[in-house]
């Protein structure tokens, strides 16, 4: 298996400067915007939401590359997917980040997304990493608020 802590820094690197899916969604269905005061990360995220599944996803935003990078990660994993996917894979990134991932040996793997379980050794990261999750959360409840992680 490879080094998680090389292969973390060598993705957040990489997505940080080359974000995926960085730009502003034409026809997108739904938007939702995120704010982390801790660390001024600011997120909007683009959602085309049809026939139950994410068909296509896109952000925008400022932050650290964290934020950056679990954002670009998170908009890769989640194309295709349904609501209650996204909010299931949603659950098992917080259980990532905060070190009690997999609670069960059937959690289905989250793929490269577990190289960023090496947050967990760093809470005041958490909201960075968690911040592209919630606000893709309220997105799909269609709250239209801007979320903030405080
Ligand atoms: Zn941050």
């Amino acid at each position: 298996m490879a080094d998680l802590r090389d292969l973390y820094q060598e993705l957040v690197i990489d997505h940080s400067k080359r974000p995926r899916n960085f730009h502003k969604l034409e026809g997108a269905n739904i938007t939702a915007q995120g704010y982390n005061p801790l660390c001024g990360d600011r997120v909007t995220i683009y959602l085309k939401f049809e026939n139950g599944r994410v068909q296509d996803i896109a952000f925008e935003g400022t932050g650290c590359a964290i934020s950056t990078a679990s954002t670009s990660m998170m908009t890769e994993a989640m194309k295709g997917k349904t609501k209650e996917e996204a909010e299931a894979a949603f659950e098992r990134f917080h259980d990532l980040v905060t070190g009690v991932y997999p609670r069960q040996a059937s959690d289905p793997p989250l793929g490269k997304l577990e190289v960023f379980c090496n947050v967990s050794d760093y809470p005041v990261r958490v909201k960075c990493a968690t911040l592209a999750w919630h606000t893709l959360r309220s997105a799909l409840e269609g709250t239209g608020d801007t979320i903030s992680t405080e």
